[in-house]
């Protein structure tokens, strides 16, 4: 089997230091094994994405040094991939149409008997509102789907290997099991109004779909890739290895978001930084 990672930005806002960090490092992993760095745009938010900000990744990337081949895939090329998953799942029955704002979730999960809302990976744990066996019909596309993890519970072992660390220094073989995910994933959305399908449900098709063998990216996503691991469990697609890295902070010790144009590469670029410089603020040769 080919080595091949990727790296996967949303056009959402500039590329900053934490990016850099996790392009580099899957460039040089599969470079370091013989392997192939693939680029792929995640750009399934049409409100949030723009296309000058694709066309700074490219420029960004190309200035880091990184190569990767072309085509790039972009998400929004590949809706009819996502809803052809997401029929799957409704002809097993496993997903239903959930019409609840987040106030109403909000408002349900946190009911005076419940305690406080449990926060999972994907939010706030879904209380269940919506759910009813087997919905019939043709699957609808103008309303947010949700997987109904209980009906989708199913004894493939959920596992996978962690060559970085998550958050709290987990690495090796880690497991998770259907009880632990009911409760304290719950119902996830795969697929949004207006948008068709949603990150976790479209990284999984991708990842499959591109051949990823090691996915190296931020430790703030160790926790959704139980979520990638059912999802590919339910799909029967193979579980790539997964490199947590740790996340690249300012000098404060906050994260970087994609606000915070002071860590923007482009401004790196501006002020006359060089990519030997940024590689030496990883730490990588
Ligand atoms: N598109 C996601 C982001 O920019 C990354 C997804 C992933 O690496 O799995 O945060
Ligand atoms: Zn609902």
């Amino acid at each position: 089997m080919t080595f091949r990672t990727r790296f996967a930005p949303s056009p959402t806002g500039p590329l900053h230091l934490g990016h850099a960090y996790s392009a580099m490092l899957a460039h040089d992993m599969a470079k370091a094994r013989g392997g192939t760095f693939l680029l792929r745009i995640e750009d399934i938010d049409a409100s949030r994405s723009r296309l000058e900000w694709e066309t700074q990744i490219y420029s960004d990337l190309t200035w880091l040094g990184l190569t990767w081949p072309q085509p790039v895939m972009r998400q929004s090329d590949r809706l009819p991939d996502y809803r052809r998953a997401l029929q799957e799942f409704w002809d097993r029955g496993l997903i239903y149409p959930c019409t609840c704002t987040r106030r109403d979730i909000a408002a349900s999960a946190s009911a005076p008997q419940e305690g406080a809302p449990l926060i999972g990976p994907d939010g706030i744990v879904y209380p269940g509102t919506c759910r009813k066996p087997a919905p019939q019909g043709p699957l609808p596309d103008d309303v947010a789907l949700r997987l109904d993890m209980r009906a989708a519970l199913d004894d493939a072992p959920l596992t996978f290997t962690e060559t970085g660390a998550g958050p709290n220094g987990e690495t090796g073989l880690i497991s998770t099991n259907w009880p632990h995910a009911i409760e304290c994933i719950g119902d996830i959305v795969l697929a949004r109004t207006a948008m068709g399908t949603s990150y976790h449900l479209s990284v999984v098709v991708d990842d499959a779909a591109q051949g990823i063998t090691l996915v190296p990216r931020g430790a703030d996503l160790f926790d959704a890739t139980a979520i990638h691991v059912i999802l590919q469990r339910l799909l029967d697609l193979p579980t790539p290895t997964y490199h947590h890295h740790r996340l690249i902070r300012d000098d404060a010790g906050k994260r970087l978001a994609k606000r915070d144009d002071a860590r923007a590469i482009a401004k790196y670029r501006e002020d006359g930084a060089t990519p030997q410089d940024i590689r030496q603020i990883f730490g990588l040769p």
